[in-house]
């Protein structure tokens, strides 16, 4: 089947309706579809709270016309609202830790942005910090704060959500996603316990990351090279609701890395090492589905694949996995 598209306006019109295809295809398997964020402008899931809070912050005021926005960013969101920023007529700022992709700081600059980096060692926390400050010495500026900002879910609930659903015909078992800032999940995960309310919710994390003792499980905190999911910080996982989330997966890096590989080598899929957790958790989910372990409302699980790997190259995300520079 091949829909054709109707000649858009903007850049901000191919934003979202992106495909959900199917994944370790078997047969005999309950099945499990990804997302593919990738078919994004800026070729990340984080176009679409780029498009969605700019425009309601724009609307309601928030954002005086021809202001500047201030955001804290790993990178994707920043293209995201770099994208949009510059069709909509707003100047942006972003501030990223030394450690996050040079591809991506390079996209940024390119739609316009403006680039501070702040230590690696102050985190995402420093960055946020940063970002307040900068904010403040000029007239006009209005930091998103995606970390905060129910906008971020809100974009989820109002597409991706209901995007899943379309395609699957409302037979949804589980929803699957990693959690970076948890806008993508908590707003799938709102859309889709309304929808119904047996739905199973999993978030995703790297090992090593705290979302976990946030649903009253262990974990001990350590590094980890996946890159745009987990948190080590309260400061970054304010939108985390546990109440909506049934388990919290917490995924290997050595794992996440030889199934990015997978992924590219048996399934054609050029995503990164977030897409791959996901993958991995998903599939985890679809086989207790299958052996009676778990109990959904259906036969299938959907989960989010948000970028390409082709923005960590630089990283080694190809290589072995000693010398991946996550
Ligand atoms: N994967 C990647 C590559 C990301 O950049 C992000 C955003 N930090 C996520 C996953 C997680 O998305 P969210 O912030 O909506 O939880």
């Amino acid at each position: 089947m091949t829909t054709h598209r109707e000649p858009v306006a903007s850049v901000l019109d191919t934003i979202g309706e992106t495909p959900l295809v199917r994944v370790h295809a078997s047969p005999d398997e309950v099945p499990v579809y990804a997302k593919l964020e990738s078919f994004n402008p800026g070729a990340s899931v984080k176009d679409r709270i780029g498009k969605y809070m700019l425009e309601r912050m724009l609307e309601d005021g928030t954002l005086p016309e021809g202001g500047t926005v201030v955001e804290p960013t790993a990178g994707n969101t920043g293209i995201g609202i770099a994208v949009a920023a510059g069709q909509l007529g707003v100047e942006a700022v972003f501030v990223v830790p030394e450690r996050f992709s040079v591809e991506k700081q390079q996209l940024m600059r390119a739609l316009g942005a403006t680039v501070v980096n702040t230590p690696t060692d102050d985190g995402m926390g420093g960055a946020i910090q940063r970002a307040h400050a900068i904010a403040e010495e000029m007239d006009d500026a209005v930091v998103p704060q995606q970390f905060s900002n129910p906008l971020n879910a809100d974009a989820h609930y109002a597409t991706t959500g209901p995007e899943i659903f379309d395609a699957l015909e409302g037979e949804v078992g589980a929803v699957v996603a990693g959690c970076g800032t948890a806008g993508t999940l908590m707003g799938i995960a709102r859309y889709a316990l309304e929808r119904n309310p047996d739905t199973h919710v999993v978030a995703v994390e790297p090992a090593g990351s705290l979302y976990a003792t946030l649903k009253g499980d262990d974990s001990e905190e350590e590094a980890y090279k996946t890159e745009g999911i987990g948190t080590h910080d309260p400061a970054t996982n304010e939108l985390f609701d546990p109440e909506l989330v049934d388990e919290v997966v917490q995924i290997p890096d050595r794992d996440a890395h030889a199934e990015v590989q997978r992924l590219a080598r048996e399934e054609g899929h050029l995503v990164a090492s977030s897409a791959a957790a996901a993958s991995l958790a998903a599939r985890a989910v679809a086989g207790r589905i299958r052996d009676g372990e778990l109990d959904a409302p259906h036969d299938s699980v959907a989960t989010v694949f948000p970028d390409s790997s082709e923005r960590y190259l630089s990283k080694g995300i190809y290589g072995d996995f000693e010398s991946w520079d996550g």
